[in-house]
């Protein structure tokens, strides 16, 4: 007697347990929860954002070389490379981030090809997502506005005119490395140009060199840099959320 009852509910319990499977409840995830950000309008930064750039001055950019104030010009809310001044670098380090910047090429056209209108979004001071007026000016297409330089063509061209505001809205993921100094996982980025997706979780093969192969010497967190290539473009409405 006592047999069958020890029986009788194990099978209710399995009937129980195999009918529960079958609710949808049985798939719901309750707890972590997402937390609130609060997002706003015009590609200002959402609540959570570190604000890089807000038109105002930059106090968070110093210069790349010796860690002086930052020297571009900041002048009708936006920040102008001023050449010569060199690279400038955000005082805070970053590892895996969510970056907004905007952009402009000079509206005069001077030069053509990497000449006209190059600039750069470094992360991590070693990976360059190319700025570059690609607008009706060929050039490379590894070294083109929105390759990540000489490593990945973007999937379209989708460049405004020069002297028109552009946006990049870009995912890095940092590499890791181990405590010998091996790359253990590498570096990713996600690019949208103007809202157009232009790199897909590409995977970064190193350092993007001018000349010669991608570099792995380990590092940590670092800057984001902006390039100082001899031309005059603009940045303005920066800011980043840590991932
Ligand atoms: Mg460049």
């Amino acid at each position: 007697m006592k047999k069958t009852i020890i029986l009788l509910s194990m099978n209710l319990l399995l009937l129980s347990n195999l009918f529960s499977q079958k609710e949808p409840e049985a798939t719901e995830v309750w707890f972590p929860e997402a937390r609130v950000v609060t997002p706003a309008d015009n590609n200002a930064p959402p609540s959570d954002a570190i604000v890089l750039f807000d038109g105002k001055n930059l106090k968070e950019w110093s210069s790349i070389n010796n860690d002086a104030a930052a020297e571009w010009n900041v002048a009708d809310d936006c920040m102008t490379v001023t050449k010569g001044k060199g690279n400038i670098k955000t005082k805070r380090e970053f590892g895996d981030i969510q970056l907004h910047l905007e952009w402009r090429t000079p509206a005069v056209i001077e030069s053509k090809g990497q000449g006209r209108g190059n600039s750069g979004v470094f992360f991590q001071e070693r990976y360059e997502v190319q700025v570059l007026d690609n607008y009706e000016n060929k050039t490379y297409s590894n070294g083109q506005a929105g390759s990540i330089y000489k490593q990945h063509i973007p999937l379209v061209n989708a460049c405004k005119k020069p002297g028109e505001w552009q946006t990049y809205d870009i995912i890095f993921t940092a590499p890791k490395f181990n405590k010998d100094g091996i790359k253990v996982s590498a570096a990713f980025l996600t690019v949208i140009h103007n809202g157009v997706l232009v790199q897909n979780h590409v995977e970064i093969k190193g350092t993007t060199e001018y000349i010669g192969q991608p570099q792995n010497v380990a590092h940590g967190k670092a800057s984001i840099v902006l390039q100082d290539h001899s031309n005059p473009v603009s940045y303005r409405n920066i800011w980043v959320r840590e991932l």
